[in-house]
């Protein structure tokens, strides 16, 4: 059986990312959060703009004052800068000028003494002890200079970078569109949460978890509801799903049972199958094909599109499995698809178990739960409750899941184990 390794590089190399021409929409910087940066940034400012003065004190010039001590520096104070001004004067010879954070330095002036090493009598000051050369002069250019490469394309949007834009004069900036992906869920058993449930029935809970995720990992979802599992109408909606998507997932019907229809209908619509099934628990049943080209019909139902790109999950039915896949492959094939160019891949970490996990070693085996800071160190804390991949109610509020490669049938309490992190 095809490893989880091994089917993650099938996933991600079957990804092809949005295009940086095509692909983009314009927005203001107030939306930008969160978004995928599309066109480099250069700015034509110098950071700082002008050598600026890093504290309070007196800008003075440094060989004026290198021999303050017991014995201080007399300077006749000629201005006051505050943050904002454009100095008039030039500080000359046994002369210094008030300064103030971030104010402009005055001509002749090379090195600010912090306010704190001063004495004041009206119009003169008393520098107490020697600064070094230069010291809290910020100069020109030293943060960034004009011309260079600012943010670079491919990069996510959050705080410190809009901030970094607003400091550039870019009100609105190139971004990728979100990925659209198209979720439904399969099962003639299936009823939406606001009808009454008859015997044998149960709720479409995955679309839920599904449209979250999908979200959660900066794509559009685009619901199709529940189908039946009878041919023509899945056929009808896996072609309608791939006219408007880049990215479709559908949960369940992927198994071996007779009514898992998914993969005939694939293959019927002339998709290519890459991956059946994966040595994972939960999660064995996984679909991953590709459609060819969709040029028109992508086009004329969406205005911009990916016309190289259409991939197809099919997710097992059990909620759990939907929730781990979700987890262990969709997720990054999304962020890989939206333009980021670092970042996608699921982060691992090692840290202490707290329960026994324990695992038939035949399968990699997924156990969800909750980290814990203990002491300033993260615990893994197994969630109560079955492991089955048709429990739901013990995923909630779950973290992470640690994870027991084939082979491995028990993890102690207080044993390192392998650990991906899914959410806060
Ligand atoms: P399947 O893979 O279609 O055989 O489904 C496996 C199990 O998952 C069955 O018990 C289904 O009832 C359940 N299931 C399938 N789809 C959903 C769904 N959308 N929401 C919740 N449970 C589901
Ligand atoms: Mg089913």
């Amino acid at each position: 059986m095809l490893s989880v390794n091994d089917a993650e590089a099938i996933i991600l190399n079957l990804v092809q990312p949005l295009d940086a021409q095509r692909d983009i929409e314009v927005v203001d910087l107030l939306t930008a959060n969160n978004r995928i940066l599309a066109t480099p940034v250069t700015s034509l400012l110098d950071f700082p703009h002008w050598d600026n003065s890093a504290m309070d004190g007196y800008a003075v010039r440094y060989e004026d004052v290198q021999h303050a001590s017991a014995e201080p520096v007399i300077l006749e104070i000629i201005e006051e800068i505050t943050a904002g001004y454009q100095p008039k004067s030039t500080v000359q010879p046994g002369q210094a000028a008030r300064i103030f954070t971030g104010a402009v330095i005055p001509a002749g002036a090379d090195t600010i003494v912090i306010q704190e090493k001063t004495r004041r009598e009206e119009n003169r000051v008393f520098i107490l002890a020697a600064p070094q050369p230069q010291e809290f002069i910020r100069h020109k250019a030293s943060f960034y200079q004009a011309g260079t490469s600012l943010l670079p394309a491919g990069i996510r949007l959050n705080a410190a970078e809009l901030a970094v834009l607003a400091m550039a004069q870019c009100p609105q900036l190139n971004v990728y569109r979100r990925p659209r992906v198209a979720i439904f869920s399969t099962g003639n058993e299936l009823v939406t949460p606001d009808q009454p449930l008859q015997p044998g029935q149960i709720v479409d809970s995955n679309q839920y978890a599904l449209a979250a995720l999908v979200k959660e990992s900066g794509a559009e979802p685009i619901l199709l509801g529940i189908i039946k599992d009878e041919p023509d109408a899945l056929q009808e909606a896996i072609a309608s799903a791939i006219a408007k998507a880049d990215i479709v997932i559908s949960s369940g019907g992927v198994s071996v049972g007779d009514y898992d229809y998914i993969d005939q209908i694939l293959e019927s619509l002339g998709a290519k199958i890459h991956i059946r099934t994966v040595g994972m628990k939960p999660g064995k049943p996984l679909t991953v094909a590709t459609f060819p080209t969709q040029h028109s019909s992508t086009e004329a139902i969406n205005g911009v599109c990916n016309p190289h790109f259409a991939l197809y999950f099919g997710l097992p039915g059990n909620p759990a499995a939907v929730l781990v896949a979700f987890w262990r492959f969709v997720q990054s094939a999304i962020k890989k698809f939206s333009g980021v160019t670092e970042g996608w891949k699921p982060i691992f970490v090692k840290v202490r178990s707290h329960n026994e996990l324990r695992a038939d070693g035949k399968r990699e085996t997924y156990l969800w739960g909750k980290l814990h800071l203990i002491d300033g160190i993260y615990e893994f804390h197994k969630a109560g409750g079955s492991h089955s991949s048709g429990n739901l109610i013990n995923l909630a509020q779950t973290n992470a899941l640690a994870i027991l490669p084939i082979g491995q049938t028990l993890i102690s309490p207080g044993e390192e184990v392998e650990i991906l992190q899914v959410s806060n």
